[in-house]
């Protein structure tokens, strides 16, 4: 039996069996695993208290036949303003499910699990205003999708790699990226974009929270770009088969 000590942060828990639990934690050393708590709703209910959602911890592991089991676990790190807030847990939720869907198990990615911790950081001190949260969850997405090398290209055209002017620039959810107006026939559903919903996009990419401007852009502009946001991230979500995961679970029970 080999025992390992990674640090992260969990993702999502689900009860299996009677009286144990498989979590999905994000890691610094390993990116993103699957491990069990056995007994962890009986008689090691300590254990379990730790590991919410949400949480940072500190998890020792062995490893077994059918896969590796908590023995130990530490909390580095509680949002204790955030789990006394609706509106916050749903934009941890949002946070926390984004991540579990976006990336693929044993996958290290330092800063994706470092960012990870910087937005669950922001969100604990977040005021409660819904424009707060909306901006909050559009930074989230665009980190996120960019870290894991699925953002769209935001200075190149997605269909023959020249540079973007400014002016005449289509988004098209098609082809997960920007067009310019040369090859605009490449998909003819693509919605122009304006300038400014760029600049805003480009400034979630890049900005950590506190450098984002005081002043949000004019309400149209916001919300073409929370329309692209989602968009970008259907784009990327889709391809993913949602029952690929579950099959791989059942596998690790049997
Ligand atoms: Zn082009």
């Amino acid at each position: 039996m080999s025992l390992l000590d990674v640090t992260g942060v969990v993702l999502n828990r689900r009860d299996v069996r009677e009286d144990s639990r498989l979590y999905t934690i994000f890691t610094h050393e390993r990116g993103k695993l699957e491990v069990f708590g056995r007994g962890i709703r009986k008689g090691k209910a300590k254990l379990g208290g730790h590991l919410e959602p949400g949480a940072t911890v500190r998890v020792t592991l062995a490893q077994g036949k059918t896969g590796e089991t908590i023995t130990a676990v530490e909390r580095d790190h509680y949002p204790v303003a955030t789990m006394a807030s609706l509106a916050h847990l749903a934009s941890l939720g949002f946070t926390l499910s984004l991540v579990d869907a976006i990336t693929k198990p044993e996958a290290p990615d330092p800063p994706l699990a470092s960012f990870l911790q910087e937005a669950i950081g922001t969100l604990e001190h977040l005021d409660g205003e819904p424009d707060d949260h909306s901006r909050f969850r559009m930074w989230v997405a665009w980190h996120v999708l960019d870290r894991s090398g699925h953002s769209p290209e935001l200075e190149r055209c997605v269909h023959c790699r020249n540079p973007l002017e400014i002016e005449g620039v289509r988004f098209s959810a098609l082809l997960g990226g920007f067009l310019g107006p040369e090859c605009i026939t490449a998909d003819a559903a693509a919605q122009e974009v304006s300038a400014a919903v760029r600049n805003s996009i480009r400034q979630f990419v890049r900005s950590a929270w506190p450098e984002l401007p005081a002043f949000p852009p004019e309400r149209d502009v916001e919300r073409t770009v929370a329309d692209l946001t989602r968009l970008a991230m259907d784009h990327v979500l889709e391809r993913r088969l949602p029952a690929e995961r579950f099959v791989q679970f059942a596998r690790t029970l049997s």
